[in-house]
């Protein structure tokens, strides 16, 4: 017998509608290449958003096509999410960190009908001038007196646009399985692949995110989301703060510039906010040196790749900040696990410590489990590693026009492609990408942990630990290391720093110092690039 609930469909529009209606006086700031503070609200944003929609129709996009964004965190940025899923169409975030031809490759393969971009990225565009197609116009996120000079036609001025256009709008109906967003992974390993949210997925997900052991925001709350909205929906803080209702404060193009987010968080009274560890490295930085406080802030989340201890205690013990690390990936909307607040009284400082820096707690919603090489599940002992699958209602099912995935298994879950343990409380800790694991003599060393560990020392800035052949042990743990600037630091000194902190067969065989290490569009630790650097390199016998 089925039940007799009525079977309203999550979609976007209703997320819209819904903060449209209770949330109208929210107030977003952005910071944007034509405006250094930009102020208006919810109310102000969603009119923008019928009008935009109307202007966009009437260039002749339709449902179901791909409209694409190469764009910084802003409110125009945030009105181009809503305008164009809203309409059916499908908006696909493009990173403008990746290779030219990367970008050419994605547009391509979405068959991208309009773009949307910041003035910063028009030269990118220039490069692919003649190679896209299926691109019909390019709208630059600005006003007529800022609009640049280009080479391209069919260029559109956003404000221009909008300003002929009608505040009202009609929403189509929408299946909630309807696509609604696409955004491609970095592809360390072949072409970047597309993963197709869908109008439920991203409601689900937003559901999940509210709740209080996950983000746990409220409508006093000023946000600011660091990490980008053109990877992975900014960790779906877009949409959160609609339903929410909590101010929004965008950065912009200065999401690394550690003065002007400083100035943003005492000027606009930020309470939260989320990036990668790199971002807040740059924060501290700046705060240490400056010497400013951060005093409205509460608590950040901090996720992407792994976070040193020292990042969290630095936040917490001269900021008074906590920090969340939470676990996710493109492939998820992103969230899979998430590290709740901890109660460092009753855990004590060692647990404290052990504890906060997992890489957080299952959500519901988000099935884990790890498995051996042969597909067998590892308990949850918080000892067993194996690699991590999830499954659930915002995991993607599949990647976008490729209809085979060795990603996914015949039982449907999907390989994370990241090795874990898990604790029986459900807390999560990643050990490595499973392409970059160090097998000495058999065993696996986690090169997070070394890595975690080397940042900890105090004259370390950053430090990547990859796998080097090895004719005793197959394979033995290199140490890279970037001093902090002046600092003093021998090999031997860093090497005896992980003595008494991991197993003694753990530690690293060597220790190079070097001046920049390689990353990815995304900013992680490019390991592939790491090992094709050092791919001569022997160690001493
Ligand atoms: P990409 O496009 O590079 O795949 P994602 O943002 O999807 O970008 O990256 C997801 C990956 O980032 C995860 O599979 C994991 O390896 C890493 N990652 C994310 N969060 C964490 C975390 N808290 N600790 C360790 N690694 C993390």
């Amino acid at each position: 017998m089925q039940g007799l609930m009525m079977n309203s469909p999550l979609t976007i529009t209703s997320m819209m509608e819904f903060a449209d209606k209770i949330h109208s006086d929210t107030e977003i700031v952005s910071v944007t290449s034509d405006n250094p503070r930009h102020r208006h609200t919810f109310s102000d944003a969603f009119k923008r958003v019928r009008k935009l929609a109307n202007a966009l129709q009437k260039l002749g996009a339709e449902k179901e096509d791909c409209i694409a964004t190469l764009a910084w965190n802003d409110y125009r940025h945030f009105e181009i999410y809503y305008a164009v899923s809203c309409s059916g169409m499908v908006c696909h975030t493009i990173n403008p960190r990746l290779f030219p031809e990367q970008v050419e490759y994605i547009i391509n393969h979405a068959d991208d009908q309009f773009i949307l971009l910041d003035v910063a990225f028009l030269p990118l565009l220039e490069q692919l001038d003649g190679k896209i197609p299926s691109v019909k116009g390019i709208i630059v996120m600005t006003d007529a007196a800022n609009m640049p000079e280009t080479t391209l036609t069919n260029v559109y001025c956003y404000e221009s646009l909008l300003e002929s256009e009608s505040e009202e709008f009609s929403w189509p109906d929408i299946d909630e399985m309807d696509a609604s967003a696409l955004c491609y992974t970095s592809g360390t390993t072949g072409n970047p692949k597309g993963v197709l949210y869908t109008h439920r997925s991203t409601v689900l997900h937003t559901f999940a995110a509210c709740l209080s052991d996950v983000m746990g925001l409220a409508s006093d709350d000023v946000v600011m989301p660091i990490v980008p909205m053109f990877h992975v929906n900014a960790w779906g803080l877009p949409y959160v703060s609609a339903v929410v209702g909590n101010k929004l404060v965008f950065p912009g193009a200065k999401m690394a510039d550690g003065e002007v987010l400083t100035s943003l968080i005492n000027d606009e009274g930020v309470t939260y906010s989320a990036g990668v560890p790199t971002v807040w490295l740059a924060l501290l930085k700046y705060l240490e040196t400056s010497g400013k406080t951060i005093d409205s802030l509460q608590a950040v989340i901090v996720g992407g790749a792994a976070c040193p201890l020292s990042i969290l205690e630095e936040f917490e013990d001269k900021h008074n900040v906590y920090t969340h690390v939470a676990w996710g990936m493109t492939e998820m909307s992103p969230l899979g696990t998430f590290n709740p607040k901890l109660d460092r009284e009753a855990l004590g400082e060692s647990e404290y410590a052990r504890m906060r820096v997992k890489a957080g707690r299952c959500i519901y919603g988000v099935d884990l489990k790890i498995v051996d090489d042969n597909n067998v599940e590892l308990p949850w002992d918080g000892e067993a590693f194996g690699a991590l699958k999830v499954k659930g209602p915002w995991v993607c099912s599949s990647y976008f026009k490729l209809e085979e995935s060795d990603a996914h298994d015949a039982d449907g879950w999907f390989d994370t492609g990241d090795v874990a343990t898990i604790d029986s409380l459900g807390f999560m800790q990643i050990t490595d990408r499973s392409k970059d694991v160090i097998k000495s003599g058999g065993e696996w060393i986690s090169s997070i942990d070394l890595e975690n560990t080397a940042v900890d020392h105090p004259s370390v800035l950053e430090a990547a630990v990859i796998g080097m052949p090895h004719e005793k042990w197959t394979e033995r743990p290199l140490l890279l290391v970037i001093k902090k600037e002046g600092a003093e630091l021998s090999k031997e000194e860093m090497l005896a720093f992980f003595k008494g902190k991991v197993a003694s067969w753990w530690i690293p065989s060597d220790c190079l110092f070097v001046d920049e290490l390689a990353h990815t569009a995304t900013g992680k630790l490019s390991k592939k690039d790491l090992r094709e650097q050092f791919k001569d390199y022997t160690f001493p016998s």
